[in-house]
């Protein structure tokens, strides 16, 4: 497909929020009379899901301390539930086992779940915890948890079939998705609007607005935009603190073991729930190495040849280069070692699981905002931003928000996201979780 002179709606990335911005924007557009499909372009560097969307573990889950990162996963949830085939995604559940310093937080969380109707289970007391999960799973053996909270409601997709399946309603609605067209450069206009995106294949004129979706790139596109490096935050303490950098790198380490996959199963053989385990108990591998006495986590789900998952993710201390993606930098090659072992601490059936894990380059790089948090807003004057700050492969429904800002309409699910509330301290609370993305 050619590269056309100009389109009223041009979409930069071809992932999960770019692809879902163009599909939900055609019909938005539809509905209200204002155009349609064909006046929308998704262009792509290289093609659909070759980005984080790509490599997401694709876990889909609604736990998140903040209300409003749990308002808009719920609203996710319902565009997965709208279509589980086209989206391969799978509604099996997710469980989020806690230590005792993470029980307040769970609690929380599943108050919140009941008061806007996300179906979920509270378990709390170590006894009572360790009894619900060997219901499910027998072999459950893992210590120190004294909370879980299990979602009834969400699971994981495949990551690519899902991208796949996205860029086939884009495509049934007329919107053309270009691959191998690099976005290089934006002409401005003296007001800051972008009138034209400049490509390696050429240049097209922005008629009305440009979304960007950029997923790990999103430091790369914040200074096309030539938007600052550092800002100051405040806090809702009212303090300020200067010149944070906007962006930072994280590499998030995940694997696989080779095993029958129905071999992970719920003891009446049914699916299992993605299961996120955080704990304090002392962790060794099988031949009785200490891996770590300190609160430790890993995730892990059902996938197509094995059990795949991950562990907390490791900083990246400088710039990095991205391409070609993904980009996996200082993975801890202890890994392997930490993840088999937290298999084998939770369900004895991963006992002696460690030769079972396949060397095979997993996990990859994501672009964290300063508060971890995303940022969907006009960063320009027509220039829509989505940067979920990694959070996102989950966060299907948000291209469907997207397009009703684009059509004029506020969303109150967008709002909390606004750029501006670094600088109002309007900030989302922080967490008792290890992860920088709960
Ligand atoms: C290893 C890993 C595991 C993850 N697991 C999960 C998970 O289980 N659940 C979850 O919710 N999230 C997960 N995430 C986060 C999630 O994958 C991302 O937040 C999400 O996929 C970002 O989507 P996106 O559409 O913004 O970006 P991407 O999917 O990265 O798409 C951006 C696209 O932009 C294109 N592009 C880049 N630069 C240019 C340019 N100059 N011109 C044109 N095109 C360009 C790229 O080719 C790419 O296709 C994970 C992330 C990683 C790295």
């Amino acid at each position: 497909m050619s590269l056309p002179g100009s389109s009223p709606y041009v979409v930069v990335g071809a992932g999960i929020h770019g692809l879902s911005t163009g599909y939900h924007l055609a019909k938005e557009l539809e509905a209200r009379g204002l155009g349609s499909g064909p006046d929308i372009v998704v262009l792509d560097k290289t093609e659909p899901g070759a980005g984080a969307s790509g490599i997401a573990c694709g876990v889909v889950r609604n736990n998140y301390f903040q209300p409003a990162m749990s308002e808009l996963m719920q609203a996710c949830v319902e565009v997965w539930e709208s279509d589980p085939e086209a989206y391969a995604y799978n509604g099996v559940g997710y469980m989020a086992l806690g230590a005792a310093r993470q029980e307040s937080d769970l609690v929380a969380t599943y108050e919140r779940q009941e008061r806007i109707g996300y179906r979920s289970r509270l378990i709390v007391g170590e006894t009572e915890v360790d009894e619900y999960m060997k219901a499910i799973f027998p072999d459950w053996r893992a210590k120190g948890v004294t909370a879980c909270l299990h979602e009834l409601q969400g699971g994981f997709a495949f990551n690519k079939d899902s991208v796949l399946g996205l860029a086939g309603k884009c495509e049934s609605k007329g919107v053309r998705i270009l691959s191998g067209f690099e976005v290089k450069a934006f002409e401005s206009r003296p007001d800051e609007s972008v009138a034209a995106v400049i490509t390696s294949e050429g240049r097209v004129e922005v008629g009305e607005q440009l979304v960007l979706a950029p997923g790990p790139w999103a430091k790369h596109f914040w200074r096309m935009l030539e938007l600052p490096p550092t800002i100051d935050v405040r806090t809702p303490s009212g303090d300020v603190v200067r010149d944070r950098p906007m962006w930072t790198y994280w590499n998030l380490q995940e694997g696989e073991i080779q095993v029958d996959p129905l071999s992970f199963a719920t003891a009446d053989g049914g699916a299992p729930p993605v299961i996120h385990l955080d704990t304090d108990a002392p962790l060794y591998t099988d031949d009785g190495k200490l891996v770590t006495d300190e609160l430790w986590g890993i995730y892990y789900k059902r996938d197509r040849h094995g059990v795949q998952g991950g562990a907390s993710p490791l900083v990246v201390d400088d710039d990095l280069e991205l391409d070609p993606y993904p980009s996996t930098t200082d993975v801890d090659p202890d890994f392997p070692d930490m993840w088999c072992a937290a298999l084998s601490h939770a369900m004895s059936r991963f006992e002696g699981c460690r030769p079972l894990y396949k060397k095979a380059r997993s996990g990859g790089v994501g672009a964290f905002t300063v508060d971890n948090f995303p940022v969907f807003d006009y960063m320009k004057p027509n220039v829509y931003c989505i940067l979920d700050s990694n959070h996102g492969y989950k966060m299907i429904g948000v291209g469907r928000e997207v397009a009703k800002v684009l059509a004029g309409e506020h969303s109150s699910l967008l709002y909390p996201f606004r750029f501006e509330r670094f600088a109002t301290g309007d900030l989302h609370p922080v967490s008792n979780s290890p992860y920088p993305w709960s």
